[in-house]
């Protein structure tokens, strides 16, 4: 059994079989073979042998003709690998005594080589890890053949590990089959965790490098809650953890009788909760569990992994089906947020040394006019059918957001002009997640007609922490009393200005903060949609006048660990159930 601990993005608990990602690519689909097939097996496996042998023979004649003898060494050194009868005989022995299929035998022997080699001193013979992968891949891919199974068409639930997963690879994974998610890299705010934990799969990024100690098949237990990964557990944890999944279960049940109550503190305050969604289809889940509608819609999945912007009709489409859905319940639709983490096609534009800092949000939306136009039109037109408020993200000054309406002035002109139906008196807002909009909250709130605070970036640029790298995490936090201010600041700047001021970052779907959130003046929260009937359960137990003190006693503290357990303790004295 091995334990490993990374960043808890997504709670809930995930038993399953291993996908390793990144190196396959693929699964490995049996662990053990019949007695009476171990013959067939071992025949199997020679020839995926052979074959390998076969294509490395090749690599290395082309390799030499186009570069050189000295490059086609390289895969000479495949093939030496390959034919060392030491590989050949532990294979032919897991197969024949422990029943492993050739796939398994091939993946477990030759990651343990890995291991190996990694933790020599010698560099050179470190490096030489990759070539064994190399081989494993090559010889998985001849033993598998037409029967791999790619990530996107799963047909059995697995737990995917991976080193590295994009935003829009995560929105592809299946939700029926994949049923949890650990990455070696990533930080606590990044979009590929916020895709994951809207998805409802339980999730942790940020392990460190682990994928050799794993094969495809093994079983894995993902902890989302602690963070924990246990890789080959033992019996009595895999019971352990599956009464969790149970009392987990229970909970949920316990949580969804709340659904149609309000959101109404025990001395009538009354709370909107909203959910924060990516695609249409998540506005389901907000519905079943009650939401007081969409707080935050992000738009920019849909051209994500695209190779070119959707056109209007594809924007129209979507936002009218969730408005549709919502029936009369508002939806927030944010402009596109891309850059940064996210990209119009699969990866960052090389020239772009500091992404977060960059031409990313709004500030492309600027300079991409047509792009930025064909979505606001659509927004417009779906305002026809319900409460559509748009709004803009990564607002840093004044003048930017004056730039932003005024585009939205001249495309309502044209629609106008046009005799296109819709909402002339659409409520327009701007998200709060650049420390510079905090400062300058007075005269903001004079320009909008509603503010959201973001505090996933709000947090990363306050405190100079890249929200997904996970070397920094441990300085990222929500409840660092410099983020606390700037909270603080926009809402009593909000409400003394009577605009309404929703705070839709991942901190608003965390227990722990709800009753600091409430104190400190806010009445919208907007959550990631798994969450909203915890923090209806908060929002029920408690008085306003009891938030504001732990909020008053939040804000005296010297910094994050303490306003993290001090808020954790007053949780537990609340709801204990809900104080993981
Ligand atoms: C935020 O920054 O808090 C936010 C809600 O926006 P996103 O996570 O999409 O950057
Ligand atoms: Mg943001």
């Amino acid at each position: 059994m091995q334990r490993l601990q990374g960043i808890a993005v997504s709670p809930g608990v995930a038993i399953g079989e291993a996908l390793v990602m990144g190196n396959e690519g693929f699964r490995i689909p049996r662990r053990f073979v019949a007695r009476d097939a171990v013959d067939d097996e071992l025949e199997r496996l020679d020839k995926a042998f052979v074959a390998a042998a076969s294509q490395i023979e090749r690599n290395r004649d082309a390799v030499s003709r186009e570069l050189g003898a000295q490059y086609g060494a390289i895969f000479e050194a495949h093939l030496q690998m390959l034919g060392d009868p030491r590989l050949r005989g532990e294979l032919d022995q897991m197969i024949r005594e422990r029943h492993y299929s050739p796939e398994y035998a091939v993946s477990r022997a030759l990651r343990r080589y890995v291991k190996v080699f990694q933790t020599l001193e010698n560099s050179y013979m470190a490096e030489r890890a990759g070539d064994v992968l190399d081989i494993e891949k090559r010889l998985l891919k001849n033993l598998l053949g037409h029967r791999r199974e790619e990530i996107s068409s799963l047909t059995s639930p697995v737990v995917v590990l991976a080193h590295e997963l994009t935003p829009s690879e995560v929105a592809n994974l299946s939700r029926e089959f994949v049923l949890g998610l650990v990455t070696e890299t990533g930080g606590p705010s990044s979009h590929t965790a916020i895709v994951a934990h809207g998805m409802g799969i339980p999730a942790i990024v940020g392990t460190g490098s682990f994928l050799t100690d794993v094969s495809g098949g093994d079983v894995v237990i993902v902890d989302g809650d602690h963070g924990l990964v246990i890789l080959h557990p033992d019996e009595e944890t895999i019971a352990r953890y599956r009464h969790d999944v149970e009392e987990h279960r229970t909970l949920e049940a316990r949580l969804a009788t709340l659904r149609d109550l309000p959101a109404e503190t025990a001395d009538g305050a009354r709370i909107r909760i909203y959910g924060n969604i990516e695609f249409p289809h998540e506005v389901g889940q907000c519905l079943a569990r009650g939401s007081d509608g969409i707080g935050l819609y992000r738009t920019e999945f849909l051209y994500l992994g695209a190779e070119t912007a959707p056109d209007e009709e594809g924007h129209y489409r979507a936002y009218s089906s969730v408005v549709e859905a919502m029936n009369g319940r508002p939806v927030v639709i944010r402009t596109f947020d891309l850059g940064a983490d996210k990209f119009l096609g699969q990866r960052p534009p090389d020239d772009e040394p500091n992404p977060f800092l960059g031409l990313r949000s709004i500030r492309l939306a600027l300079r991409n006019l047509p792009i930025f136009r064909t979505q606001l039109r659509a927004i417009l037109r779906a305002s026809a059918l319900g409460d559509i408020r748009v709004m803009f993200p990564l607002i840093s000054t004044v003048l930017e957001l004056r730039q932003a309406k005024m585009v939205l002035a001249d495309v309502i002109e044209d629609l106008e002009e046009h005799r296109q139906p819709f909402n002339r008196d659409i409520p327009i807002g701007m998200m709060v997640e650049v420390p510079s909009a905090a400062i300058m909250i007075d005269q903001f709130v004079q320009e909008v007609d509603f503010l959201s605070i973001g505090t996933n970036d709000l947090i990363q640029y306050t405190l100079a922490v890249d929200r997904s790298n996970k070397d920094v995490a441990s300085l990222y936090s929500a409840s660092d009393p410099s983020v606390l201010k700037l909270i603080q600041m926009t809402v009593t700047a909000a409400n003394r200005g009577s605009v309404p001021v929703n705070l839709c970052g991942q901190m608003s779907g965390n227990p722990i903060y709800t009753m600091l959130l409430l104190g400190l003046g806010l009445r919208h929260v907007s959550v990631v949609p798994s969450a909203i009937p915890e923090i209806k359960k908060i929002c029920r137990s408690v008085t306003i006048e009891h938030c504001e003190q732990v909020a008053l006693r939040a804000l005296a503290l010297e910094n994050a660990r303490d306003v993290t357990s001090y808020l954790k303790e007053e949780l537990k004295r609340i709801l204990p159930e809900l104080a993981h």
